[in-house]
């Protein structure tokens, strides 16, 4: 028999606490603070986890809070994390709560995030003589840039205790407020970065032919690179090359001596990212080189793909199916060819991992602003209690069934 909502005793409390998480999500909008700079943020949620009693470390991978939630066994343990970190970006939804920080908002989610995990500590703490192991309550920095995973990877966030499995929820705007989205395998993908720097030779602009035009080369190189993507890779194969910023030249009438590309490379697997490096590479060389030019290119390698385990996700449809209802669950088609760091911490720990989805845009609203935009906002009221709940009671399932399969 599915349970009313409202029974769950995770739902109960998180609906207890909405004013205080809807509190500390506007608290932290209002302040949005950049990559490595989350310092009220890290001190907020540092302040709340030791009135917890939690036993925190601040400063891991530099601005990181981990808590640690033991139960009466220290193992296994579950890691649940939230990023902290805001965009550089000037705010323009009309929310009463707007960013005070000119020029800085949260426009992916993270101030909710952060919000929740606050609220799962308060309902696990209350819990904690239950749990079936521990649980690592993981406040990162950086994740829109600057890996910040990897830094508290690198400061010990997965070692005392070890992890046994990493837990992640991301907001989403295309899903209904409340929903749960999930997906088996790969949700997000391979994001590496690209520079292409195109050297030439200036000229007079009314006498090209003395110098060697990177303008031009770039023109060629820019059209010919999306030829390549759609004709030397399986179509079967998801990937993507998209040029976001090009910077060249230094005045109208001067052939250009040189123009910087750059873009980002996504894809899922492996070999065709192996592949479009090697291709793209060839490709600018070749290109600048039939036009007299040359062509140096970098390629970095970014975050790697997040793998949901299948265990993990099953176990969560049940969870929160039980909790909201099957109609709240959503299983979704499409991975998304975005970047996300939390990809690291089950990479790196070598155990099952899971980021699932909830759902931010009211029904009935037909064109919500998505993620990164000036204009993106969610009804938290509606939002906040249900991924805590949802995060929280995962957390205890979790934990119990790694115990049985231990
Ligand atoms: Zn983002
Ligand atoms: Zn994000």
């Amino acid at each position: 028999m599915p349970r009313k909502p409202a029974q769950d005793p995770f739902l109960a409390h998180a609906l207890r606490m909405k004013r205080q998480l809807v509190q500390w999500r506007r608290q932290i909008h209002q302040h949005p603070e950049l990559a490595y700079g989350e310092t009220q943020t890290a001190a907020l949620v540092s302040g709340h986890l030791r009135s917890l009693g939690i036993h925190v470390r601040a400063g891991v991978g530099g601005t990181g809070v981990v808590g640690l939630i033991r139960g009466p066994r220290l193992a296994p343990t579950v890691l649940l994390r939230a990023d902290m970190d805001a965009l550089p970006i000037q705010e323009a939804a009309d929310v009463p709560y707007r960013s005070k920080v000119a020029g800085v908002m949260h426009a992916c989610g993270h101030d909710m995030h952060t919000a929740m995990l606050m609220g799962v500590a308060s309902l696990l703490a209350a819990r904690a003589g239950e749990l079936a192991g521990s649980v690592k309550l993981c406040f990162q920095p950086a994740e829109e840039s600057g890996a910040g995973a990897l830094a508290m990877i690198r400061d010990g966030v997965l070692a005392d205790p070890p992890i046994d499995a990493a837990v992640a929820l991301h907001v989403h705007s295309r899903l209904p407020e409340g929903v749960v989205g999930l997906l088996t395998g790969p949700v997000t993908a391979f994001a590496d970065s690209l520079r292409i720097i195109v050297r030439g030779r200036s000229a007079h602009a009314a006498a090209p032919h003395e110098g060697i035009d990177t303008i031009v080369v770039a023109a060629h190189l820019i059209t010919s690179l999306q030829s390549l993507v759609a004709r030397e890779i399986d179509p079967m194969r998801q990937r993507v090359v998209s040029l976001g910023m090009i910077g060249g030249g230094t005045a109208p009438n001067v052939v250009a001596e040189s123009v910087t590309i750059d873009g980002t490379i996504r894809s899922f697997e492996e070999p065709v990212r192996r592949r479009l490096f090697a291709r793209v590479r060839r490709h600018a060389k070749a290109v600048a080189q039939s036009m007299g030019a040359t062509a140096e290119v970098e390629l970095s390698e970014g975050y790697p793909p997040q793998v949901n385990d299948a265990r993990l996700v099953d176990l969560l449809a049940g969870c929160a199916g039980s909790m909201l209802g099957a109609k709240a669950i959503r299983r979704m088609d499409d991975p998304s060819l975005g970047g996300e760091d939390f990809a690291f911490y089950g990479r790196e720990a070598r155990v099952p991992s899971i980021m699932f989805r909830l759902g931010i845009t009211p029904r009935g609203e037909k064109n919500p602003a998505p993620g990164h935009s000036p204009l993106f906002r969610m009804d938290d009221e509606a939002v906040a209690p249900v991924g805590t709940a949802v995060l929280a009671r995962y957390a205890t399932e979790l934990l119990a069934d790694l115990a049985r399969h231990a």
